[in-house]
Protein backbone atom coordinates (compact mmCIF):
# COMPACT_ATOMS: atom_id res chain seq x y z
CA UNK A 1 0.00 0.00 0.00
CA UNK A 2 0.70 3.48 -0.21
CA UNK A 3 1.69 5.52 2.83
CA UNK A 4 3.29 8.84 3.91
CA UNK A 5 6.21 7.81 5.78
CA UNK A 6 8.96 9.51 8.22
CA UNK A 7 12.57 9.45 7.26
CA UNK A 8 14.39 12.18 9.90
CA UNK A 9 13.71 15.89 10.31
CA UNK A 10 11.48 17.70 7.38
CA UNK A 11 11.84 14.22 5.35
CA UNK A 12 8.12 12.94 4.83
CA UNK A 13 8.40 10.15 1.96
CA UNK A 14 5.12 9.08 -0.42
CA UNK A 15 6.09 5.43 -0.92
CA UNK A 16 5.11 1.51 -0.98
CA UNK A 17 5.03 -0.04 2.46
CA UNK A 18 3.80 -3.87 3.20
CA UNK A 19 -0.18 -3.81 3.82
CA UNK A 20 -1.26 -4.38 7.86
CA UNK A 21 -2.29 -7.88 8.40
CA UNK A 22 -4.70 -8.40 11.48
CA UNK A 23 -1.95 -9.53 14.21
CA UNK A 24 -4.75 -9.55 17.39
CA UNK A 25 -8.08 -11.27 17.35
CA UNK A 26 -9.18 -7.74 18.40
CA UNK A 27 -7.68 -6.35 15.52
CA UNK A 28 -9.07 -4.92 12.68
CA UNK A 29 -7.80 -2.98 9.02
CA UNK A 30 -9.16 0.10 8.27
CA UNK A 31 -9.41 1.27 4.66
CA UNK A 32 -8.76 4.84 4.90
CA UNK A 33 -10.92 7.14 3.34
CA UNK A 34 -10.05 10.52 5.07
CA UNK A 35 -6.76 11.12 7.08
CA UNK A 36 -5.38 14.35 8.13
CA UNK A 37 -2.12 16.19 9.57
CA UNK A 38 -2.10 17.41 12.83
CA UNK A 39 0.21 19.97 14.77
CA UNK A 40 1.04 17.21 16.76
CA UNK A 41 2.99 15.46 13.70
CA UNK A 42 4.92 18.80 13.50
CA UNK A 43 6.47 17.76 16.40
CA UNK A 44 8.01 14.32 14.35
CA UNK A 45 8.73 16.63 11.51
CA UNK A 46 10.73 18.99 12.92
CA UNK A 47 12.07 16.08 14.98
CA UNK A 48 11.53 18.08 18.31
CA UNK A 49 10.27 14.85 19.44
CA UNK A 50 12.35 11.84 19.03
CA UNK A 51 12.38 8.07 18.84
CA UNK A 52 10.21 7.78 16.22
CA UNK A 53 11.25 5.16 13.47
CA UNK A 54 12.07 5.89 10.00
CA UNK A 55 9.76 4.08 7.57
CA UNK A 56 6.81 4.41 10.01
CA UNK A 57 3.64 5.32 8.48
CA UNK A 58 2.47 8.96 10.15
CA UNK A 59 -0.48 10.44 11.52
CA UNK A 60 -3.41 9.63 13.54
CA UNK A 61 -6.28 11.59 11.97
CA UNK A 62 -7.98 9.32 9.91
CA UNK A 63 -12.02 7.79 9.43
CA UNK A 64 -12.75 4.99 6.90
CA UNK A 65 -14.13 1.48 5.99
CA UNK A 66 -13.28 -1.74 7.68
CA UNK A 67 -12.26 -4.52 5.52
CA UNK A 68 -10.82 -6.91 7.47
CA UNK A 69 -11.92 -8.43 11.22
CA UNK A 70 -10.24 -10.36 13.60
CA UNK A 71 -11.57 -13.56 15.38
CA UNK A 72 -12.79 -11.86 18.60
CA UNK A 73 -13.94 -8.78 17.15
CA UNK A 74 -17.97 -8.24 18.48
CA UNK A 75 -19.33 -5.09 17.54
CA UNK A 76 -18.16 -4.17 13.99
CA UNK A 77 -18.98 -5.91 10.52
CA UNK A 78 -17.06 -5.19 6.92
CA UNK A 79 -18.17 -2.42 5.17
CA UNK A 80 -18.74 -0.39 8.61
CA UNK A 81 -17.83 3.05 8.42
CA UNK A 82 -15.81 4.25 11.38
CA UNK A 83 -14.03 6.99 13.35
CA UNK A 84 -11.08 6.68 15.47
CA UNK A 85 -9.49 8.21 18.34
CA UNK A 86 -5.83 8.93 18.09
CA UNK A 87 -4.63 6.34 20.83
CA UNK A 88 -6.25 3.07 21.24
CA UNK A 89 -8.10 1.98 24.49
CA UNK A 90 -9.44 -1.15 25.94
CA UNK A 91 -12.92 0.41 27.19
CA UNK A 92 -12.37 -1.91 30.56
CA UNK A 93 -9.37 -0.55 32.89
CA UNK A 94 -9.31 1.79 35.82
CA UNK A 95 -8.47 4.47 33.09
CA UNK A 96 -11.01 3.68 30.52
CA UNK A 97 -13.43 3.35 33.22
CA UNK A 98 -12.62 6.70 34.82
CA UNK A 99 -12.94 8.65 30.98
CA UNK A 100 -9.12 9.10 30.98
CA UNK A 101 -8.67 6.86 28.00
CA UNK A 102 -5.74 8.10 26.73
CA UNK A 103 -4.00 6.41 29.35
CA UNK A 104 -5.34 3.07 29.18
CA UNK A 105 -2.92 0.36 30.56
CA UNK A 106 -3.22 -0.87 26.80
CA UNK A 107 -2.87 2.06 24.88
CA UNK A 108 -0.72 2.93 21.31
CA UNK A 109 -0.66 5.76 19.69
CA UNK A 110 -1.20 5.76 15.75
CA UNK A 111 2.11 6.80 13.50
CA UNK A 112 4.30 6.00 16.38
CA UNK A 113 6.91 3.22 16.62
CA UNK A 114 10.13 2.96 18.31
CA UNK A 115 12.67 0.18 18.08
CA UNK A 116 10.10 -1.41 15.77
CA UNK A 117 7.40 -1.04 18.29
CA UNK A 118 4.00 0.67 17.71
CA UNK A 119 1.56 1.51 15.33
CA UNK A 120 1.60 2.78 12.01
CA UNK A 121 -0.11 5.55 11.54
CA UNK A 122 -2.97 6.62 9.47
CA UNK A 123 -1.87 8.51 6.66
CA UNK A 124 -2.29 5.63 4.50
CA UNK A 125 -4.10 3.41 2.03
CA UNK A 126 -4.79 0.75 5.13
CA UNK A 127 -4.32 0.54 8.97
CA UNK A 128 -4.68 -1.84 11.68
CA UNK A 129 -6.79 -0.85 14.44
CA UNK A 130 -5.75 -2.91 17.83
CA UNK A 131 -8.53 -3.13 20.47
CA UNK A 132 -11.21 -2.15 17.80
CA UNK A 133 -14.36 -2.92 19.81
CA UNK A 134 -13.49 -0.32 22.24
CA UNK A 135 -11.10 1.80 20.06
CA UNK A 136 -13.02 2.74 17.17
CA UNK A 137 -16.81 4.18 16.83
CA UNK A 138 -18.84 3.52 14.00
CA UNK A 139 -19.79 6.43 11.83
CA UNK A 140 -23.20 7.91 14.41
CA UNK A 141 -25.69 9.24 11.55
CA UNK A 142 -25.45 12.52 10.24
CA UNK A 143 -22.00 12.79 11.02
CA UNK A 144 -19.34 12.61 8.26
CA UNK A 145 -16.04 11.14 7.46
CA UNK A 146 -14.17 14.57 7.92
CA UNK A 147 -16.30 15.10 11.19
CA UNK A 148 -15.64 12.05 12.23
CA UNK A 149 -12.32 12.90 11.76
CA UNK A 150 -11.80 16.26 13.77
CA UNK A 151 -13.90 14.13 16.43
CA UNK A 152 -10.84 11.93 16.58
CA UNK A 153 -8.09 14.62 17.75
CA UNK A 154 -8.28 18.11 17.48
CA UNK A 155 -12.38 18.95 18.18
CA UNK A 156 -11.92 16.49 21.19
CA UNK A 157 -8.76 18.33 22.31
CA UNK A 158 -10.09 21.85 21.19
CA UNK A 159 -13.10 20.86 24.08
CA UNK A 160 -11.21 19.07 26.37
CA UNK A 161 -8.46 21.97 26.51
CA UNK A 162 -11.85 24.21 27.31
CA UNK A 163 -13.34 21.59 29.50
CA UNK A 164 -10.41 21.61 31.96
CA UNK A 165 -10.50 25.79 32.05
CA UNK A 166 -13.77 25.75 34.01
CA UNK A 167 -15.58 27.89 32.22
CA UNK A 168 -17.92 30.43 33.85
CA UNK A 169 -20.22 33.19 31.79
CA UNK A 170 -18.40 36.03 33.62
CA UNK A 171 -15.29 35.82 33.13
CA UNK A 172 -12.06 36.53 31.04
CA UNK A 173 -10.71 33.64 29.27
CA UNK A 174 -7.56 33.56 26.50
CA UNK A 175 -6.77 30.70 24.17
CA UNK A 176 -3.08 30.75 23.01
CA UNK A 177 -2.69 29.63 19.56
CA UNK A 178 -4.97 29.36 16.91
CA UNK A 179 -4.08 26.36 15.13
CA UNK A 180 -7.11 23.56 14.59
CA UNK A 181 -6.60 23.22 18.30
CA UNK A 182 -6.69 26.52 19.22
CA UNK A 183 -9.60 27.53 17.46
CA UNK A 184 -11.86 24.40 18.26
CA UNK A 185 -10.86 25.58 22.17
CA UNK A 186 -12.54 28.19 21.38
CA UNK A 187 -15.77 26.81 20.23
CA UNK A 188 -15.23 24.18 23.51
CA UNK A 189 -14.86 27.42 25.91
CA UNK A 190 -18.45 29.23 23.98
CA UNK A 191 -20.24 26.10 23.84
CA UNK A 192 -19.29 25.78 27.96
CA UNK A 193 -20.66 29.05 28.75
CA UNK A 194 -17.65 31.88 27.97
CA UNK A 195 -18.60 35.05 27.37
CA UNK A 196 -15.64 37.19 26.85
CA UNK A 197 -12.35 34.98 25.24
CA UNK A 198 -9.00 36.93 23.96
CA UNK A 199 -7.29 34.69 21.34
CA UNK A 200 -3.57 35.13 20.61
CA UNK A 201 -1.60 34.39 17.97
CA UNK A 202 1.00 35.59 15.55
CA UNK A 203 -0.54 34.48 11.75
CA UNK A 204 -3.26 37.16 10.86
CA UNK A 205 -5.21 34.75 9.06
CA UNK A 206 -5.74 32.61 11.90
CA UNK A 207 -6.56 35.48 14.09
CA UNK A 208 -9.50 35.95 11.51
CA UNK A 209 -10.85 32.69 11.94
CA UNK A 210 -10.62 33.33 15.55
CA UNK A 211 -12.33 36.48 15.29
CA UNK A 212 -15.39 34.63 13.53
CA UNK A 213 -15.45 31.69 15.82
CA UNK A 214 -16.30 34.23 18.18
CA UNK A 215 -12.48 35.43 20.14
CA UNK A 216 -11.17 38.91 20.43
CA UNK A 217 -8.06 38.52 19.17
CA UNK A 218 -4.30 39.67 20.17
CA UNK A 219 -1.43 39.78 17.39
CA UNK A 220 1.39 38.95 19.58
CA UNK A 221 3.51 40.21 16.86
CA UNK A 222 2.87 43.65 17.46
CA UNK A 223 0.51 43.61 20.69
CA UNK A 224 0.96 43.58 23.99
CA UNK A 225 -1.50 40.52 25.66
CA UNK A 226 -0.07 41.35 28.85
CA UNK A 227 -0.88 44.52 29.21
CA UNK A 228 -4.40 44.13 27.31
CA UNK A 229 -5.16 41.00 29.69
CA UNK A 230 -4.45 43.02 32.26
CA UNK A 231 -6.38 46.11 31.44
CA UNK A 232 -9.49 44.15 30.99
CA UNK A 233 -9.52 42.35 34.34
CA UNK A 234 -8.79 45.36 36.64
CA UNK A 235 -5.08 44.59 36.65
CA UNK A 236 -5.90 40.69 37.56
CA UNK A 237 -5.35 38.81 34.44
CA UNK A 238 -6.98 36.02 33.22
CA UNK A 239 -9.78 33.63 34.99
CA UNK A 240 -8.21 30.41 32.97
CA UNK A 241 -5.69 30.53 29.98
CA UNK A 242 -6.14 27.72 27.29
CA UNK A 243 -2.79 26.75 26.09
CA UNK A 244 -3.22 25.60 22.44
CA UNK A 245 0.84 25.16 21.05
CA UNK A 246 3.29 23.63 23.26
CA UNK A 247 6.59 25.25 23.50
CA UNK A 248 7.86 27.51 26.59
CA UNK A 249 7.18 30.77 25.54
CA UNK A 250 3.36 30.23 25.27
CA UNK A 251 3.36 28.74 28.68
CA UNK A 252 5.47 31.25 30.59
CA UNK A 253 3.16 33.42 28.10
CA UNK A 254 0.05 31.39 30.10
CA UNK A 255 1.51 31.95 33.64
CA UNK A 256 2.19 35.76 33.24
CA UNK A 257 -1.32 36.28 31.83
CA UNK A 258 -3.28 33.78 34.78
CA UNK A 259 -4.50 35.81 37.68
CA UNK A 260 -3.90 34.31 41.16
CA UNK A 261 -6.19 31.11 41.47
CA UNK A 262 -6.34 30.54 38.15
CA UNK A 263 -6.30 27.65 36.00
CA UNK A 264 -3.62 26.97 33.02
CA UNK A 265 -5.25 24.42 30.75
CA UNK A 266 -2.48 23.22 28.44
CA UNK A 267 -2.99 20.70 25.53
CA UNK A 268 -0.08 21.69 23.52
CA UNK A 269 2.58 19.17 23.53
CA UNK A 270 5.36 20.42 25.20
CA UNK A 271 8.94 18.74 24.86
CA UNK A 272 10.94 20.77 26.59
CA UNK A 273 12.75 19.30 30.05
CA UNK A 274 11.40 22.21 32.26
CA UNK A 275 8.59 24.33 33.13
CA UNK A 276 9.28 28.02 32.31
CA UNK A 277 8.01 29.13 35.99
CA UNK A 278 9.18 27.68 39.38
CA UNK A 279 7.36 26.04 41.92
CA UNK A 280 7.63 29.47 43.81
CA UNK A 281 6.15 31.36 40.67
CA UNK A 282 3.09 28.74 41.14
CA UNK A 283 3.11 28.97 44.46
CA UNK A 284 2.88 33.00 44.77
CA UNK A 285 -0.55 32.63 42.21
CA UNK A 286 -2.31 29.62 43.96
CA UNK A 287 -2.28 27.89 40.23
CA UNK A 288 -3.89 25.25 39.20
CA UNK A 289 -1.58 23.89 35.85
CA UNK A 290 -3.69 21.06 33.91
CA UNK A 291 -1.38 19.39 31.70
CA UNK A 292 -2.18 16.10 29.36
CA UNK A 293 -3.19 14.55 26.14
CA UNK A 294 -6.66 14.31 25.63
CA UNK A 295 -8.92 11.68 26.09
CA UNK A 296 -10.47 11.48 22.42
CA UNK A 297 -11.96 7.83 22.21
CA UNK A 298 -14.37 9.55 25.80
CA UNK A 299 -14.49 13.04 24.43
CA UNK A 300 -15.67 12.13 21.00
CA UNK A 301 -18.72 9.95 22.39
CA UNK A 302 -19.76 13.32 24.44
CA UNK A 303 -19.53 15.17 21.53
CA UNK A 304 -21.43 13.74 19.48
CA UNK A 305 -24.78 14.92 19.80
CA UNK A 306 -23.41 18.38 19.41
CA UNK A 307 -22.04 17.47 16.10
CA UNK A 308 -25.35 15.60 14.37
CA UNK A 309 -26.90 19.09 15.50
CA UNK A 310 -24.55 20.75 13.45
CA UNK A 311 -24.29 23.92 16.21
CA UNK A 312 -21.06 25.02 14.80
CA UNK A 313 -19.06 24.58 11.54
CA UNK A 314 -16.67 22.70 12.57
CA UNK A 315 -15.17 21.79 9.30
CA UNK A 316 -14.78 25.06 8.28
CA UNK A 317 -10.98 24.90 9.64
CA UNK A 318 -10.00 22.64 7.01
CA UNK A 319 -8.40 24.64 4.59
CA UNK A 320 -6.90 22.00 1.51
CA UNK A 321 -8.48 19.19 0.46
CA UNK A 322 -5.59 16.95 -1.25
CA UNK A 323 -4.39 13.80 -2.70
CA UNK A 324 -2.38 11.45 -0.11
CA UNK A 325 -0.04 10.80 -2.98
CA UNK A 326 0.26 14.90 -2.46
CA UNK A 327 1.05 14.51 0.97
CA UNK A 328 4.75 15.91 1.07
CA UNK A 329 3.53 19.42 -0.26
CA UNK A 330 0.48 19.21 2.72
CA UNK A 331 3.64 18.91 5.29
CA UNK A 332 5.37 22.39 3.59
CA UNK A 333 2.00 24.06 3.22
CA UNK A 334 0.70 23.34 7.18
CA UNK A 335 4.14 23.23 8.73
CA UNK A 336 5.24 26.70 6.83
CA UNK A 337 1.50 28.11 6.91
CA UNK A 338 1.67 28.78 3.24
CA UNK A 339 -0.94 29.65 1.16
CA UNK A 340 -2.94 30.11 4.25
CA UNK A 341 -3.25 26.93 5.72
CA UNK A 342 -4.78 26.11 8.64
CA UNK A 343 -5.80 22.48 8.00
CA UNK A 344 -5.02 19.54 5.48
CA UNK A 345 -7.32 17.10 4.93
CA UNK A 346 -5.77 14.36 2.58
CA UNK A 347 -8.82 12.45 0.63
CA UNK A 348 -8.22 8.33 -0.68
P1 LIG B 1 -0.64 24.25 14.84
O1 LIG B 1 0.83 24.13 14.73
O2 LIG B 1 -1.45 24.39 13.62
O3 LIG B 1 -1.03 25.48 15.81
C1 LIG B 1 -0.16 26.13 16.65
C2 LIG B 1 -0.47 27.62 16.59
O4 LIG B 1 0.31 28.29 17.58
C3 LIG B 1 -0.12 28.26 15.25
O5 LIG B 1 -1.24 28.96 14.75
C4 LIG B 1 1.03 29.19 15.58
O6 LIG B 1 1.05 30.35 14.76
C5 LIG B 1 0.74 29.52 17.04
N1 LIG B 1 1.93 29.98 17.78
C6 LIG B 1 3.18 29.48 17.74
N2 LIG B 1 3.99 30.18 18.56
C7 LIG B 1 3.23 31.14 19.14
C8 LIG B 1 3.48 32.17 20.08
N3 LIG B 1 4.70 32.34 20.61
N4 LIG B 1 2.46 32.97 20.45
C9 LIG B 1 1.22 32.80 19.94
N5 LIG B 1 0.91 31.82 19.04
C10 LIG B 1 1.91 31.00 18.65
O7 LIG B 1 -1.08 22.96 15.66
P2 LIG B 1 -2.50 22.38 16.21
O8 LIG B 1 -2.88 21.24 15.36
O9 LIG B 1 -3.47 23.45 16.46
O10 LIG B 1 -1.96 21.79 17.58
C11 LIG B 1 -1.58 22.67 18.64
C12 LIG B 1 -0.84 21.90 19.74
O11 LIG B 1 -1.72 20.95 20.33
C13 LIG B 1 0.36 21.11 19.24
O12 LIG B 1 1.40 21.17 20.21
C14 LIG B 1 -0.17 19.69 19.20
O13 LIG B 1 0.84 18.71 19.33
C15 LIG B 1 -1.07 19.70 20.39
N6 LIG B 1 -2.08 18.64 20.46
C16 LIG B 1 -2.27 18.07 21.67
C17 LIG B 1 -3.22 17.11 21.83
C18 LIG B 1 -3.46 16.54 23.20
O14 LIG B 1 -4.07 15.49 23.31
N7 LIG B 1 -3.05 17.21 24.26
C19 LIG B 1 -3.97 16.67 20.74
C20 LIG B 1 -3.78 17.30 19.50
C21 LIG B 1 -2.82 18.29 19.38
ZN1 LIG C 1 -3.56 15.02 16.39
Amino acid sequence: MKALTFHGKHHIQYESIRDPEILQPTDVIVKVKVCAICGSDLHAYHESEKGLDHGTAMGHEFSGEIVALGKEVKTLRIGDLVMSPFTTSCGNCFYCNMGLTCRCVQSQLFGWRENNYGLHGGQAEFVRVPLADSSLMKLPEGVSLEEGLLLGDVLSTGFFCAKQAEIKPKNTYVVIGCGPVGLLAILGAIEYGAEKIFAIDTVPERLTMAQKFGAMVINASHQNAIGIIKEETDGRGADAVMEAVGNATTNRLAYDLIRPGGIISAVGVCTDTHFPFSPTDAYNKNLTYKVGRCPARFMMEQLVPMVQQKKYNVTSIISHRIKLSEGVYGYDIFSNKKDDCLKVVMEL
